[in-house]
């Protein structure tokens, strides 16, 4: 690791926790949102990038010029590709076909090689994931220095939420919070925040926020991994127990779905002017039930995943929202 770091490792991190005025005048609580698209990449996941990064450096497995590969649904992409360029990496990043068009030219302005794959579930030997486990592993069979970020299964990602977001979240709040909820897709945030949360306090309440279609509400509820229905929202929504998520314990788990969370996603922007990804509206949604089962008076923390103008032409778009069936709100139908 070098001494001097290029800036834009010292960017990621150390977001604003802010205060959510419209749904905690709503509730009566407080609910804060963790800024995480702030981050220079505009997402959470700069921070499991980061940490993945230095993970790998320190175990040598990472030389001058190597390649990263990596599966994602695109913020992990967009993190690797933007730390790997300030720190001379090379990245291929393997993605759904079916993901926004937004995360896709970004990914190619960022200069990382991407390639696109089709949808299919995590069994399938061609899922994502999979493929970018086998692009890294040929690589290294040619003698290439190259890793797999591979952010489900590698637990340098929770350590990195444990180390930097729920560290940053206790100190913010001076200790004072009573729940923290968000959605998950690798698992590396919930599970990394819980444990840094408990450990300062073990009655703070870890809440789950999924969405709907995905398998963990029913598996921490009824102990089986079941789902139901699908969901719009990128970048969440998951089907196993990854690596991750091994271990953690949670107070509840919710089921949110996309009716329930775009009118949060929705007033966010007309009425606090922030911008925001779908799951953040999941993870919103939720800690408004949260806050309600709580009652008046109690801190809830959430987390603000990733900026919206990366799904201008889905959540954001009237002729998308209508083909699944999702209602339009007005101010949106207006400006189509
Ligand atoms: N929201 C968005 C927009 C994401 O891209 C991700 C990461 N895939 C998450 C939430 C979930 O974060 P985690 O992987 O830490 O569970």
């Amino acid at each position: 690791m070098s001494e001097h770091q290029p800036a834009l490792i010292s960017l990621i991190g150390n977001t604003p926790l802010i205060e959510l005025r419209q749904v905690s005048e709503l509730t009566g609580c407080t609910i804060l949102g963790k800024a995480e698209f702030m981050n220079p990449g505009g997402s959470v996941k700069d921070r499991t990038a980061l940490g993945i990064i230095r993970d790998a450096e320190r175990r040598g497995q990472l030389e001058p010029g190597g390649t990263i590969v990596e599966g994602t649904a695109g913020n992990t992409g967009i993190g690797l590709c933007l730390v790997a360029n300030a720190l001379g990496y090379r990245t291929i990043i393997v993605m759904p076909e079916t993901q926004s068009q937004e995360k896709k030219d970004l990914l190619r302005l960022y200069g990382a090689d991407l390639r696109l794959v089709p949808a299919v579930p995590y069994a399938d030997e061609n899922h994502y994931t999979r493929v970018s486990g086998r692009i890294a592993a040929q690589l290294q069979r040619q003698g290439c220095s190259a890793i797999w970020a591979n952010q489900f299964d590698n637990t340098a990602n929770r350590e990195v939420h444990y180390q930097s977001t729920g560290a940053e979240i206790w100190r913010q709040c001076g200790g004072q919070l009573d729940a923290f909820c968000c959605a998950v897709g690798t698992g590396g945030t919930l599970a990394g925040v819980a444990r840094a949360l408990r450990e300062q306090d073990k009655s703070v309440s870890i809440v789950l926020s999924d969405a709907q279609g995905a398998s963990l509400c029913n598996y921490y509820r009824e102990g089986e991994l079941r789902a139901q229905g699908s969901s719009v929202m990128e970048g969440i929504g998951q089907s196993r127990i990854t690596a991750n998520l091994e271990g953690l314990e949670v107070d509840d788990a919710l089921e949110i779905s996309d009716q329930e969370a775009l009118p949060y996603l929705y007033d966010l922007l007309q009425y606090e002017g922030l911008c925001l990804g779908g799951s953040s509206g999941i993870n919103v949604a939720g800690a408004v039930q949260v806050a309600r089962t709580l009652g008046p008076g109690h801190t809830v923390v959430t987390v603000l995943c990733d900026v919206g103008s990366r799904y201008q032409s889905k959540l954001f778009n009237p002729v998308f929202l209508q083909s699944k069936g999702l209602p339009v709100p007005s101010w949106l139908a207006g400006a189509a």
